[in-house]
């Protein structure tokens, strides 16, 4: 029995845990769910699964029984909980994947931002209790996969990306994408900041980073190639030459379900790949001159310090400038390079310090975003400037 706290349950990670979770059966007990403003539906969840512990922003809108309120905190430091899923989005997953951890509690990471923005406290949280730290993403659970039972040889990670729908515009069709274009991405559906983050790859971008905490591997030994089928999920390539790949439908319900049921694989509830109907498996090179959030994050990643946080909370409010028709699709690389630029980063910073620079780069973000217009090659000149 595995007894789990689910934060973010009304997202779309979180429904999809709860249908696993369902799917379990015996296997996992819903201890304790968290939301934001979403009520009715958490109400909703709590009817069918009566955690003993809720969280949401209103608390007084929520219809609970006998559950009882508690802050997100409180959830992860509960004695009952063995797994936490931290499927918040933003900064908001921060400070409770860290209290898990150092709880000694199993975190399911979906949140990226978790990971990029503090990924040295995180990784260090995990080392020091011996807690696990499982990813919930279909690129790190294919890693992860593949990396079970090998004991080092590793030459490179490769992260497959879809490409997104832009995958083959030109740089001059990318400047007039409409957020509705945007939003319709053709194989994942997911929320919406995810989805525009990857359109703009700046999502492949932060994964990247989150592999290189994860598996302890350095950024030169990372590469993404671009798999529009969105069948092979990321593979690892050893130093003789075997290529390793994890394979499967396109949905997020396996990667959880193999963290949750982990160290043990259990009867799912999707088809198998139908192999009368695959015929080709198609891998291109990706351009990151067409998409220089890639890039962007790559060399925030490796130039560390408090450059992620930036990165994160520059993107958070460009990708919410975009969506309200404020800024071009391409603006967010722009506004993104310019928080960057401008950043007097802090070395070794403890959370406060994270969280202090995400907060700049928001007020950056949104203070800049009228006045700051940069062209496409000054993209180029940030690997000298944050290296
Ligand atoms: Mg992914």
């Amino acid at each position: 029995m595995n007894r789990i706290a689910v934060l973010g349950s009304t997202g779309s990670i979180g429904t999809r845990t709860l249908q696993v979770a369902r799917h379990l059966g015996n296997r996992v007990e819903v201890v304790a769910l968290a939301a934001g403003h979403n009520t009715t539906l958490l109400s909703r969840q709590i009817g069918e699964f009566h955690p003993r512990l809720y969280h949401s922003l209103n608390p007084y809108a929520v219809e609970s029984a006998e559950s009882r309120s508690a802050s997100l905190l409180d959830i992860v430091s509960d004695e009952e909980v063995d797994t936490v899923v931290i499927a918040t989005s933003g900064n908001v997953g921060l400070e409770p994947t860290l209290l898990a951890l150092r709880n000694g509690k199993t975190v399911l990471l979906s949140n990226k931002e978790v990971l990029v923005m503090a990924g040295e406290l995180v990784m260090a949280a995990s080392r020091e209790s011996g807690a696990h730290l499982l990813p919930v993403d279909s690129e790190h659970s294919a890693l992860w996969q593949c990396l079970r039972g090998e004991s080092g040889g590793v030459g490179r990670l490769l992260l497959t990306a879809s490409g997104g729908p832009f995958h083959r515009y030109s740089v001059e069709q990318l400047a007039s994408i409409t957020p509705a274009d945007a939003l319709a991405h053709p194989v994942w559906s997911m929320g919406q900041k995810i989805t525009i983050d990857s359109a703009t790859l700046m999502n492949k971008g932060l994964e990247v980073i989150e592999a290189h905490w994860l598996f302890d591997t350095p950024f030169e030994s990372i590469d993404i190639v671009v798999h529009p089928d969105c069948i092979v999920h990321s593979l690892v390539e050893f130093v003789d030459g075997t290529v390793k790949a994890q394979l499967s439908q396109p949905d997020m319900a396996l990667p959880i379900q193999y963290a949750l049921s982990y160290p043990d694989r259990m009867q799912g509830f999707l088809p198998p790949l139908s192999w009368d109907k695959i015929r080709t498996l198609t891998f291109e090179p990706v351009d990151d001159k067409k998409f220089p959030c890639l890039r962007l994050a790559r060399e925030a990643g490796k130039a560390g310090m408090t450059f992620p946080a930036v990165l994160c909370g520059a993107d958070e409010v460009a990708v919410d400038l975009f969506l309200h028709g404020s800024i071009r699709f391409t603006d967010i690389a722009s506004i993104v390079h310019g928080a960057i630029e401008a950043h007097q980063p802090v070395a070794n910073p403890d959370l406060a310090q994270i969280i202090e620079a995400d907060d700049w780069a928001r007020r950056f973000a949104a203070s800049h975003h009228a006045h700051t217009q940069f062209t496409s090659t000054s993209h180029a000149e940030t690997s000298q400037e944050i290296e």
